[in-house]
């Protein structure tokens, strides 16, 4: 089993019993630059991904042992790497659990290789950085800045704030009264979104092009299930505020149209 170093080349784990797709994903992989390891069940992929914290993780739902779903569960409170769910069920409800319990994003088989290639692509045009400092994010440093002092907010060009909620582009971290908020890269993605849209609605299909990085090179279509998933992401969102906020909901559904969120006055 191949060893990766965090924060110098990418990892990437891929969780498959089926030979012959674990060795096409796997090539995906390495195509892509990342350095992979495999793990045939679950059980061994959640030891794979506590060792060698990866950027990137590919997940089989049904699995020998423990399914991919238990799989997610046990491994979202100490990672925040990228998981893709590679799914045999086209059914919406497997998709739809599956997101719930922290999946980043889905791919049905059988699938284009092509196809897992554009998702990978799309997700590293937004790396994940600073939301977990265990795993230095393996992108240079940005160039030295003053050291910013503890209670001297740094003033960058790309924060949006709203009440005491402040999404911080640049940084990919979000917090609601200074508490850093446990987000996935997708979760981010759109809470970025809204916040942008500053009280405008922005409708599923919108989101759903967010949530693949806006670019999907041929693969645009977007499905009744890509919009249920969104609505997935939002409930977890919304979960994830309210642990922290205190203040009315956020994100607001427009019905039959998508989301927005509610301006509130700066403290
Ligand atoms: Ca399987």
């Amino acid at each position: 089993m191949t060893s990766s170093a965090p924060g110098d080349r990418r990892g990437a784990v891929v969780i498959e019993d089926d030979l012959d797709i674990r060795n096409l994903v796997c090539a995906v992989l390495e195509q892509g630059g990342f350095v992979v390891s495999s793990a045939t069940t679950g059980r061994e992929g959640v030891d794979v991904i506590r060792q060698q914290h990866p950027m990137v993780v590919t997940l089989d739902i049904g699995l020998p042992d423990i399914d991919g779903y238990e799989v997610l569960r046990r491994i979202r409170n100490t990672t925040d790497c990228y998981v893709i769910v590679l799914s045999g069920h086209s059914d919406e409800m497997d998709i739809l659990t599956a997101l719930q319990a922290g999946a980043d994003d889905y791919v049905l088989k059988p699938f284009r290789p092509r196809e897992l290639r554009a998702r990978i692509d799309a997700m590293l045009r937004r790396p994940r950085i600073g939301q977990n400092a265990q795993h230095p994010p393996s992108r240079p440093a940005a160039p030295a800045a003053p050291a910013p002092t503890d209670d001297v907010p740094v003033k960058s060009a790309n924060v949006l704030r709203n009440g005491g909620i402040t999404v911080d582009g640049d940084a990919r971290i979000a917090s609601c009264a200074g508490v850093e908020l446990p987000l996935t890269k997708t979760e981010f993605n759109l809470l970025y979104e809204l916040m942008q849209g500053n009280g405008a609605v922005r409708t599923k299909e919108e989101l759903v092009r967010v949530s693949r990085g806006g670019d999907y090179r041929g693969y645009n279509f977007v499905s009744r299930t890509d919009e249920r998933a969104i609505e997935v992401h939002i409930a977890n969102l919304r979960q994830k505020l309210a642990r922290v906020d205190g203040g009315p909901e956020l994100i607001t559904t427009v019905r039959g149209v998508g989301f927005r969120v509610v301006p509130r006055a700066t403290d």
